[in-house]
């Protein structure tokens, strides 16, 4: 086994692309005196909402993604203790967003082949409490929405989408985040665009907007900009109690270039994948599936399967590896209940989805960033081809 050289950098995984553009106006930002909410976060919701084909009453900018989905399910007026399904294999966020806005959590298995929450069993895992559905369009391929809306339609459900992969992704031409009554994107620095940590709601009733932008902050009336602006000093009435969610100026100053790179970055991270679907169809590993037809896949996370009776090699053993030959990786994810919280707090088990547990358990996310150099991307291949034991 060839000894990488120490000297060859780490390829940091999901680092993002930071242009000089951002940090100009990051400066500008600072320079003005305004950090906070105000008119860079107001035009980055206008930008946002036109890349997303939404009126800008649409859209309102928070500070992450579990913001934006505990302010949806808030706004939503859900009852404490609807039960709210959703995908085994995603980020804790979106389960703890559920649970803070006081639902409950049911989870209901992907289907192995996409990845994404499977309609069959969304509808087995319907009760009588059941009030929303909150699909993840995992790794930025759109989860099957024609099918999720039905769903939703016959036993009135809410639908929440959580976009954190999914803001350039496209379902039969219409925007993921744009098909259930809330979208939450996310902004957090491994994301597609990216603001340090940051998030959008996207809803498709105005009103429903609204209270979520009031939630975020304060649950008030005006926000800083409206009371301290150049229009004089406006009172503030707080109508609800709510949280401490907004975006700054700041943020939105990066955000800004990111949105405006957001097909370029696209362009640059497909290129990257059919690179690696190319350089590795021939290795004892399951590959992403193919995009499919009529669908805009927002190739967010390049995922690999490492089954130790096929690879040789456990998925950690292959980490590690990676690790050693200097490449970042991520794990997208281990499913939900293998997590000691949910344990205790539902008694859930691994076993109950099966096909979440195993993809968490055998998944390994390659380096995809539009940062990547052509070579950074020929050292990912040549390693994952000298690990698992096809060297070329
Ligand atoms: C990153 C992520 C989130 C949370 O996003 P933040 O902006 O960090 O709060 C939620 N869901 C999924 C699927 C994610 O990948």
């Amino acid at each position: 086994m060839p000894v990488e050289s120490s000297s060859s950098p780490f390829l940091v995984f999901g680092a993002p692309q930071i242009d000089e553009a951002e940090i100009d106006e990051v400066i500008a930002c600072m320079r003005s005196g305004w950090l906070g909410t105000g008119p860079r976060v107001a035009q980055f919701e206008r930008d946002f909402a036109a890349w997303r084909r939404v009126q800008p009453s649409q859209v309102a900018a928070v500070n992450s993604c579990t913001a934006a989905l505990h302010v949806s399910m808030v706004a939503a007026g859900i009852e404490p203790g609807g039960e709210v399904i959703t995908t085994p294999l995603t980020f804790c966020a979106t389960v703890n967003a559920i649970l803070h806005a006081g639902l409950t959590p049911v989870l209901a298995d992907v289907d192995p082949h996409t990845q994404n929450i499977d309609p069959a069993a969304i509808e087995a895992a319907i009760t009588p409490r059941t009030r929303a559905i909150l699909p993840v369009h995992f790794a930025g391929r759109p989860c099957a929405m024609d099918r999720i809306m039905a769903i939703a339609k016959k036993h009135q459900l809410v639908v929440i989408e959580d976009c954190a992969h999914a803001v350039e992704t496209e379902f039969r031409g219409q925007p993921a985040g744009t098909f259930g009554d809330f979208g939450c994107y996310s902004f957090y620095v491994t994301k597609n665009v990216v603001t340090g940590e940051g998030g959008m709601v996207v809803g498709r009733r105005e009103a429903d907007v609204a209270r979520a932008r009031m939630l975020a902050l304060h649950g008030m009336s005006k926000d800083a900009w409206h009371r301290f602006g150049d229009a004089g000093y406006k009172h503030y009435q707080v109508l609800e109690c709510g949280f401490k969610y907004n975006m700054m100026d700041l943020q939105a100053a990066i955000g800004l270039h990111q949105l405006a790179r957001v097909e370029p970055n696209w362009q640059r991270r497909r290129e990257l994948w059919l690179r690696y679907d190319a350089a590795f169809a021939g290795l004892p590993i399951d590959l992403p599936a193919a995009p499919e037809a009529d669908t805009r896949h927002g190739h967010h996370l390049y995922t690999v399967m490492i089954d130790p009776d096929r690879c040789g090699i456990s998925r950690d053993a292959f980490l590690d590896a990676m690790n050693a030959a200097r490449i970042g990786t991520g794990v997208h994810y281990l499913s939900i209940p293998e997590h000691p919280y949910y344990q205790r707090r539902f008694g859930w088990r691994p076993e109950q989805w099966p096909h979440a547990m195993r993809l968490g358990r055998q998944t390994v996310s390659l380096p995809l960033s539009p940062a990547m150099s052509d070579a950074d991307a020929g050292r990912v291949i040549e390693a994952v081809r000298r690990i698992v034991g096809h060297s070329s």
